[in-house]
């Protein structure tokens, strides 16, 4: 294993086989995944030091056309409470985020069918206009080329896409009323072509997923190279039909962004809420299996309960972003503190 390990350092990929025999050894051998994420983490710090990016997460709608088995903003999910947060309270969230020194804001949602090109745009046209020194990254799903492109050159930098699942039967399998696979990476394709730093990524553990699954997630990954990648675990909630399912595995989440941080060096990976929320040391052991990155709640406090895409998801305290200083004091007990310039990948 020490020797996969090694080649994986030297030469940034490894074969199926290889990748299989390793995420598997980490979840029983802890020797196997300390050494993984120690190596990780050395190369995380050749790339960026001790500093951690932070995000601000922006959730602009609860509101979703698509039925996906894992989440709890699925459409189907009739007890979910449902909001829309207006242009004004989307700035004003970014005014509050800047104060606190946030250089990038994330705007994630549901695909949300009033978030129309025109209405999208002129909200990241007046983002852009009054901050002109932070990095907008854009997280709503499936859109049209021409509305990426649009929405890119309305000041967008960056685009969140998980791929969610290499292997296109698994794939179909958690997203009944999507487009499938093909389309999912054709967006992926089309956002890169606009010139959009591009982060794809997938949950661990989610149901009906292998070992092999994850090992064609992080080839696909590779092949890819894309500028962020998330991974984070599977969280159940309730009111989807995976609501009895076990959360995803702490253990192979840590081995799966390590191994990320090794096949893509200056990779942007965030250490994901739901790390945190699986383990109250969750952010920090993400951190110390290389990731880099930090995504504290910016939604405006009252309807942060509401944006439950899995329960019980972190959002206050050190996930908020009014807890940056608990948050710092966190990373110092690591060594690390945050790093407030706007983190391009490269950075472009
Ligand atoms: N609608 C946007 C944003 C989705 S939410 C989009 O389609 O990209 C962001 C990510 O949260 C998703 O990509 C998914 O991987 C993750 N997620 C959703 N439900 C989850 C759950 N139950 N457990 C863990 N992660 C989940």
């Amino acid at each position: 294993m020490k020797e996969l390990v090694e080649r994986l350092v030297v030469n940034r990929r490894l074969d199926n086989e290889s990748l299989r025999a390793l995420l598997t050894e980490c979840t029983t051998d802890a020797n196997v995944l300390q050494l993984l994420r120690d190596c990780a983490v050395r190369t995380a710090r050749e790339q960026f030091g001790l500093g951690i990016y932070i995000r601000g997460l922006i959730e602009v709608s609860s509101y979703c056309r698509c039925d996906c088995l894992y989440c709890g903003l699925r459409r189907s999910n009739r007890s979910a409470e449902r909001y829309r947060l207006t242009h004004d309270e989307i700035m004003a969230c970014c005014r509050e985020g800047y104060k606190l020194g946030f250089r990038t804001f994330v705007l994630q949602g549901g695909e949300d069918g009033t978030h129309t090109d025109r209405w999208l745009e002129e909200l990241v046209r007046d983002i852009r206009q009054s901050y002109p020194d932070v990095a907008i990254t854009l997280s709503l799903g499936e859109r049209s080329e021409e509305s990426y492109r649009a929405l890119y050159e309305a000041g967008a930098n960056r685009y969140l896409l998980r791929h969610e699942a290499a292997n296109a039967d698994l794939y179909d399998a958690l997203h009944p009323t999507a487009k499938g696979l093909k389309n999912r990476l054709e967006c992926l394709e089309a956002l890169k072509r606009i010139g959009y730093q591009v982060g794809m990524g997938m949950m661990i553990g989610v149901k009906g997923q292998t070992i092999d699954d994850i090992v064609e997630d992080l080839q696909l990954i590779g092949r890819m190279q894309p500028q962020m990648v998330g991974i984070g675990p599977f969280m159940p909630h309730s009111s989807t039909p995976l609501g009895g399912e076990p959360a995803g595995d702490l253990r192979l989440t840590l081995a799966a962004v390590a191994i990320t941080r090794l096949m893509l060096p200056s990779a942007l990976i965030p250490s994901t809420t739901a790390l945190a929320t699986l383990s109250p040391i969750g952010r920090l052991e993400g951190i110390l299996s290389g990731a880099n990155v930090v995504m504290p709640n910016l939604s405006p406090s009252d309807i942060r309960a509401k944006y439950a895409i899995y329960e019980n998801k972190a959002s206050w305290g050190k996930e908020a972003a009014e807890g940056l200083a608990a948050l710092d004091e966190e990373l110092k007990t690591i060594g690390y503190h945050i790093d407030y310039s706007r983190g391009d990948f490269n950075n472009k």
